[in-house]
């Protein structure tokens, strides 16, 4: 192997490209600073994350809300994304034998693809919330 094919095969840093030089074969990063970096960016990203699904279960919430508020029980998922619902994103649900129910805190749904239905509050939150509980049967 020639020197420049020997550099071409030295591993690269994960944080800032350079090639490793010295230390193990499966060493990721070319100093502490470059691995300190990197992992406190990971942490960051991971807690805009986490922020963002919060911010849109929020969304959810205050939408099936209003919907409550104003007797509504049933809505079109297109109008629902329309209003800015994410359906992807609930804090349970409930696998049935003819359906699912989901639930966005203390408010529960019956969603299918094209709907929601079924929308209203559960009575008797209790925090935590058990796996199993009965919601559905009320
Ligand atoms: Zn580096």
């Amino acid at each position: 192997m020639d020197y420049k094919s020997y550099i071409r095969h030295m591993p690269v840093c994960l944080e800032c490209g350079d090639r490793i030089r010295y230390g193990r074969a499966d060493k990721k990063f070319c100093c502490d600073e470059c691995k300190t970096r990197h992992y406190n960016r990971q942490a960051k990203g991971s807690r805009a994350f986490r922020r963002k699904v919060l911010r849109q279960l929020d969304r959810n919430y205050e939408i099936l809300d209003s919907l409550i508020h104003s007797g509504v029980t049933a809505a079109d998922m297109t109008d629902l994304m329309s209003m800015g619902f994410m359906p992807a994103l609930a804090t349970s649900f409930k696998r049935t034998r003819t359906r699912v129910e989901y639930a966005c805190y203390d408010i529960k749904y019956i969603m299918t693809p094209s709907r929601l239905s079924s929308i209203s509050k559960i009575q008797n939150v209790s925090v935590p919330l058990q796996v199993g509980t009965e919601m559905s049967n009320r």
